[in-house]
């Protein structure tokens, strides 16, 4: 049977549940021709060479018994079956190790397919949906990159001085708490909001996929924690051999990003609280967490960035989703110490210029945060706490 959608036809499937032609209780299979086009150009192209041997499900350390993964997301994917595969929290327990890949004897790569599909799911989930396809497409980089040096540089025109004289204060570049700290907080809370949005559609979508929700409120307090606990140590990332590496990359990315949003806090706590005007000296212990946490997300994002320009087999196949996520944060990182170096050394335009790049990197950070690969943090953590809140609940509740 054929159908016509968006300008493609489609073939319309009958599979037998049976195996031998028999036609007994079949599925019908409606293929989104365009959601496999959309897969294969986020890099999931490979699942087209698999002949279904499983593998892959049998050699990943992590893939559950019941309906295990990465085999069956091969097979939904060359029929399109794009709401089994947004909704299937099974996506996001992978963390795209490539044992999977290294081992497969199709030289298919399902680690890729599985991360092409976690790419379509935060833009498929995206609010407003242009934004998804914004921040996603190659052709968009200079609206997104030129948007927040735009916004930062009226703001520092309007209400800041590009070339302060005298020693080197930022807040002479542009005050707080207006109008630094207002645009920044103003970035957060729709980064938080837009995020509470994307996430309770994500959550909402889980419900109807192919693991249906089995426990009440018990079991989300069951997800909650092992989400938490699976967070905090990366245990099942550590259980991966072959880029195995990368847990230490993730770990310190992690902790840094942990660290400086701590030292974020004190920082304003110190400052509308205390009272206590920056910059802090270099022994002040809260400068010291700053600039540790600064330094071990250099250490893990530029880690991170080696791996991608080096080994395909250890990173996976590198789409313009994860180099704009990781030239971002590395970019972060560096801003943020060289601005600091060079206001140490006394070099006021080299420490404005590169404060100003670093300014404009946190605003994109916030801004671009839900449509980006640095949803991750959050569909992941909801994956996670659905999977085993819901999923596998009734086992764990008996336990
Ligand atoms: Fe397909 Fe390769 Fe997995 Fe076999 S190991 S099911 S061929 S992806």
């Amino acid at each position: 049977m054929t159908t016509e959608v968006e300008g493609q036809v489609q073939e319309t499937q009958e599979i037998s549940s049976q195996g031998n032609g028999e036609q007994k209780n079949p599925v019908r299979m409606s293929p989104d021709l365009t959601f496999i086009n959309e897969v294969a150009s986020l890099g999931g192209e490979d699942y087209k060479k698999c002949y279904q041997c499983a593998t892959c499900s049998a050699t990943c350390p992590i893939s559950p018994d019941d309906k295990p993964f990465p085999r069956k997301e091969m097979i939904l994917a060359g029929w399109g079956a794009r709401d089994q595969l947004v909704n299937d929290p099974d996506i996001w327990l992978c963390h795209q190790c490539n044992d999977c890949s290294a081992i497969c004897p199709r030289d298919v790569n399902p680690g890729d397919v599985l991360a092409a599909l976690r790419k379509y799911s935060y833009q498929h989930n995206a609010v407003p949906g242009f934004m998804g396809k914004l921040v996603n497409k190659p052709l968009f980089l200079p609206v997104i990159i030129g948007l927040p040096v735009l916004i930062m540089a009226v703001v520092v025109g309007a209400f800041g001085n590009f070339q302060p004289e005298g020693e080197i204060i930022f807040r002479n570049f542009l005050p707080h708490p207006f109008p630094l700290d207002f645009l920044f907080s103003f970035f957060a809370i729709f980064a938080m909001v837009i995020s509470a949005i994307s996430g309770l559609k994500f959550w909402n979508g889980l419900k109807t996929g192919p693991r249906p929700p089995v426990a009440g409120a018990k079991g989300f307090v069951f997800g909650i924690i092992e989400a938490v606990k699976e967070i905090i140590s990366h245990k099942q990332f550590n259980e991966c051999d072959k880029a195995n590496p990368r847990y230490y990359s993730h770990l310190l990315t992690f902790y840094g990003f942990i660290a400086l949003y701590i030292t974020t806090s004190l920082v304003f706590f110190g400052l509308y609280i205390l009272h206590i005007e920056t910059p802090l000296a270099l022994t002040n212990p809260v400068k010291i967490l700053g600039n540790l946490g600064a330094l071990a997300f250099l250490v893990g994002t530029g880690l991170m960035l080696l791996d991608r320009l080096t080994s395909r087999e250890k990173a996976g196949k590198s789409t313009y989703n994860d180099w704009l996520f990781i030239g971002l944060m590395f970019g972060l990182a560096l801003s943020g110490i060289l601005t600091e170096i060079f206001r140490l050394l006394n070099i006021p335009v080299l420490a404005y210029s590169v404060y100003f790049i670093h300014l404009v990197l946190i605003l994109s950070m916030m801004g671009y945060f839900p449509y980006s690969k640095f949803a991750h943090l959050l569909y992941r953590t909801l994956a996670i706490a659905y999977y085993y809140g819901y999923a596998v609940a009734e086992e764990r509740i008996e336990n």
